[in-house]
């Protein structure tokens, strides 16, 4: 999609590193990380938010779960949290969905 940062990092017109890349995922490193390991995990296929998750779908749900069990291995089986934000007032800044994966700190609790 136009004018999206990351489906122009996913289409290669702007470079990267990823940590992990699948058929239908990338992995990049947070550019601004708020914890020692901060990947996003990032469905290649432009989709807004998991409000926008259409039902063949499904997999690309379950890969992006699978990818953050990937890293955690890669990283001798670390615990780690995982955040998506879902709309402006949630705190998503870019809408192509990506999911936080944050790692390698005692992280503080939410609730
Ligand atoms: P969110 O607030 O959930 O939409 O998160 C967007 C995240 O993308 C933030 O943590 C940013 O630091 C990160 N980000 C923005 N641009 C880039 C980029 N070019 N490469 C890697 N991370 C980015
Ligand atoms: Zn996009």
């Amino acid at each position: 999609m136009q004018d999206c940062i990351f489906c122009k990092i996913i289409a290669g017109d702007i470079p990267s590193k990823p940590i992990l890349e699948t058929d239908d995922i990338i992995v990049l490193e947070d550019i601004a990380p708020k914890a020692p390991i901060h990947y996003l995990i990032i469905p290649k296929k432009h989709v807004v938010d998991v409000r926008a998750f259409e039902s063949d779908e499904q997999n690309l749900a379950g890969n992006m779960l699978f990818a953050a069990q990937t890293l955690s291995k890669q990283e001798g089986d670390i615990p780690f949290r995982l955040l998506v934000n879902n709309g402006h007032e949630a705190g998503q800044r870019v809408f192509h969905l990506h999911m936080h994966f944050l790692a390698g700190k005692d992280l503080p609790t939410l609730f």
